[in-house]
């Protein structure tokens, strides 16, 4: 599978790809881009950012968080006396410039609001200093003789620290440690050579620390949590009532993640009423959209949230989970001590995986608008001058993806010290190791007694200690079980194909498709999604498709016409796979088989959702065979008949690896081999096979709307 092409989120980071190195150490010597390339700031002249806050010496610790060394964002590197040049020692006059890489995290430092700490630069060194922005790094050059150039560039090591223009960790040693990989001459470098070898202090370290870390959030305006009012009938229910309440509503389980003194666990709420009763604004809106009760991830999260608490909820596919958390944030943001009017940005954030998934959720949080409270979607592909206007000119609620928020944080464009309410949605995705990064840079700007919810339909065990480092102290509840589960009103199809046989069933299954049927199909790479969807359009089928490589408006029109059924059929990449609320999708077809296991999960959940029933069928090659273990403890938790074929294959691919950990000599370069059979007959056997006419009403759930 190694030539799976990898789908990209908008700011080109890897979904379900490989695990990229977090360095924060840009090492590399590289040669400056050219003058005035795209991208490049002219230092000096204007600069146009729209400041929110006053600059304070948090911020110049902002890449303090862990024992890192600050300055080993920045490398500097001397063309001259890098690669390639002849030669070497200190020139003085010389013209060619000096080159430092600088995260892109950092940039504002160097130039300061309005350019000032740049022309400040400028001034007091005699060197003439220009930025090229890139996407993930900035290169600053220093222009003038080698005097100035030195002088200019201790200056900027300076800022970068922290140390200019405000408090700074040990010196020496640790700027040592840039210096040692810097290819500045070495002469150069004679005057910080004595402090290379001082020992790290490290308790002085941490203590300055803590010490930043206390005075990065003093001054925080007042914070206020528990909104919480237990109605009568919920507090008086007897444990007894409760435990079997919990069992009849698919199985929720509750869980105190807190160390010591655990808190007693909230009653669940049966009723809107009982939640939100001295909410009339919210019980309005409920009555409008007209839902009947709460799913029963609402009953029981509810209760939690609105207490103040972190909470980790898992909840299969399409159960609600969006409201779980947006209902209790929209009171947690109207109760909070400082008006709005008052405030200095956003009060609630949340996060998302995709941009498509992001859009939805604004448009949730428009439906159910809640004293006027401004949202705006801030993501990838999207005008940014637009979201930029819009973030200034004051929201309420900030749904992202991570890029384009890191792109704004690090630019100083949104401030996120006002956020006191924060969402992980999709959260095992947001944490693993194609995100994380960014998330960890967002957060360290939020201030630490927020409130933090995660939700997923799945929570692998990877993810479970980092997603801890990021709540304090949270409840737990999942609805089902913690092991994989997908929704049990999808009738799942399991068939056994070649490879080159996948084109034939499925136009089988298009052919097959009854005037509603609305499917949504799955491939692994961009290039079968056109591949597969120019195929179809050349037999006169009426499709979209939606991938990473697409325009934003392209994917934006997919989706929509999809939605609004102008075609009903959608191929797409795992870029659909995590929440998209596409309430009519019949059926899930599985062209190719995902990554990794949970990703099944969360494509099956496409279907099925709210309640209803759906269908799902996925081709498995002989190549997929690793997965057939995995698959058949999904099918049996959702009491799916399991394949004997898969049973075989499962049995095929362990035997393989006992016989390859046995002689790992023989078995090298075996591969695949999971055998194929069982596919004849299949499409022989009419719609069936396709989970449509004992599918569709099939798998009714046990909770009801
Ligand atoms: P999840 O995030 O769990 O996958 P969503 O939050 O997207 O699910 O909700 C799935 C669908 O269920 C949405 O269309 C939503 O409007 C609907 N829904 C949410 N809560 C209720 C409820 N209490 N009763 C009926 N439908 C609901
Ligand atoms: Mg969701």
């Amino acid at each position: 599978m190694s030539d799976w092409e990898e789908e990209y989120d908008e700011d080109g980071v890897a979904i379900a790809g490989p695990s990229p190195v977090v360095s924060a150490q840009r090492t590399e010597w590289r040669p400056p881009s050219s003058f005035g390339s795209k991208g490049s700031v002219y230092l000096g002249g204007k600069f146009g950012v729209n400041e929110q806050r006053n600059e304070s010496d948090w911020r110049n610790l902002r890449n303090q968080h862990g024992d890192t060394n600050p300055t080993d964002h920045l490398m500097c590197s001397d063309p001259d006396s890098g690669r390639g040049r002849r030669g070497g020692g200190s020139r003085s006059g010389t013209g060619r410039p000096v080159l430092l890489s600088v995260e892109n995290s950092l940039i504002g430092r160097v130039i300061g609001r309005g350019g000032v700490k740049i022309r400040e630069l400028q001034e007091s060194s005699g060197a003439r200093i220009k930025i090229n922005r890139g996407d993930y790094e900035g290169e600053v050059l220093i222009f003038g003789s080698s005097d100035v150039q030195q002088k200019a560039k201790d200056m900027i090591e300076e800022l970068i620290s922290g140390s200019a223009s405000g408090p700074r960790f040990n010196s020496g040693s640790e700027r040592s440690g840039v210096r040692s990989k810097s290819c500045w001459p070495a002469s150069s470098l004679q005057t910080s050579a004595g402090t290379a070898t001082a020992p790290i202090d490290w308790t002085s370290i941490r203590e300055n620390r803590q010490k930043y870390e206390t005075m990065k959030w003093q001054d925080l305006p007042p914070l206020k949590k528990n909104f919480y009012i237990e109605a009568k009938s919920v507090a008086s229910r007897s444990a007894e009532e409760v435990t079997a309440w919990r069992k009849e509503n698919n199985n929720i389980f509750v869980d105190d993640l807190k160390e010591e003194d655990k808190r007693v666990i909230p009653n669940p709420v049966y009723t809107f009423q009982e939640a939100f009763d001295h909410y009339p604004g919210i019980m309005e809106n409920i009555q409008r959209v007209g839902f009947q009760k709460p799913t029963p991830i609402q009953s029981q999260a509810w209760p939690i949230v609105l207490q103040g608490l972190d909470l980790i909820g898992i909840a299969q596919t399409g159960t609600g989970k969006t409201l779980s958390y947006l209902l209790p944030g929209f009171i947690h943001m109207d109760q909070q001590p400082v008006r709005r009017d008052k405030k200095s940005g956003p009060g609630m954030l949340v996060l998302t995986p995709t941009r498509e998934l992001a859009l939805q959720i604004e448009a949730e949080c428009n439906k159910y608008s809640y004293k006027g409270f401004k949202s705006i979607c801030v993501y990838g592909g999207g005008d940014r001058r637009a979201q930029i206007k819009m973030v200034t000119s004051g929201v309420d609620i900030v749904i992202a993806t991570p890029g384009r928020l890191n792109d704004l944080q690090m630019n100083e464009l949104i401030n996120l010290r006002s956020i006191t309410y924060l969402v992980l949605d999709e959260a095992d995705r947001m944490l693993d190791m194609g995100f994380e990064p960014q998330i960890m840079k967002i957060i360290l700007d939020i201030r630490p007694d927020r409130q933090t919810v995660m939700t997923s339909a799945t929570w692998p065990a990877g993810v479970r200690r980092l997603a801890r480092s990021y709540l304090k102290d949270p409840m737990m509840v999942y609805v089902g079980t913690l092991d994989l589960a997908a929704v049990n009103t999808v009738q799942q199809t399991v068939l056994f194909v070649q490879e080159e046989e996948k084109k034939a069933y499925v136009f089988d299954f298009i052919h097959n498709m009854e005037p509603l049927d609305k499917v949504l199909i799955f491939v692994g790479k961009k290039i079968v999604a056109d591949d597969l969807s120019s195929d179809l359009c050349l037999r006169g089928v009426a499709v979209q498709s939606l991938h990473g490589d697409r325009e934003q408006c392209d994917r934006e029109e997919a989706l929509q016409d999809f939605k609004d059924g102008r075609v009903r059929i959608l191929v797409a990449t795992d870029l659909a796979s995590r929440g998209l609320d596409v309430h009519d999708i019949t059926h899930v077809f599985n062209y190719d088989f995902p990554r990794n296991i949970e990703e099944y999960v969360h494509r099956v959940g496409r279907t099925g959702r709210a309640g209803r029933s759906g269908a799902s069928v996925t081709l498995v090659t002989r190549e997929d065979w690793r997965w057939a273990a995995e698959l058949i403890h999904i099918l049996e938790r959702a009491g799916q008949e399991v394949p004997e074929e898969l049973v075989l294959m499962a049995e095929r691919y362990d035997k393989h690896q006992r016989e390859k950990e046995m002689f790992p000599a023989k078995s090298r370069g075996g591969g695949g081999g999971g055998g194929g059979g069982g596919s004849r007959g299949a499409r022989e056997n009419g719609g069936g096979v396709w989970g449509r006419k004992e599918g569709r009403n099939r798998g009714e759930s046990n909770w009801h709307f």
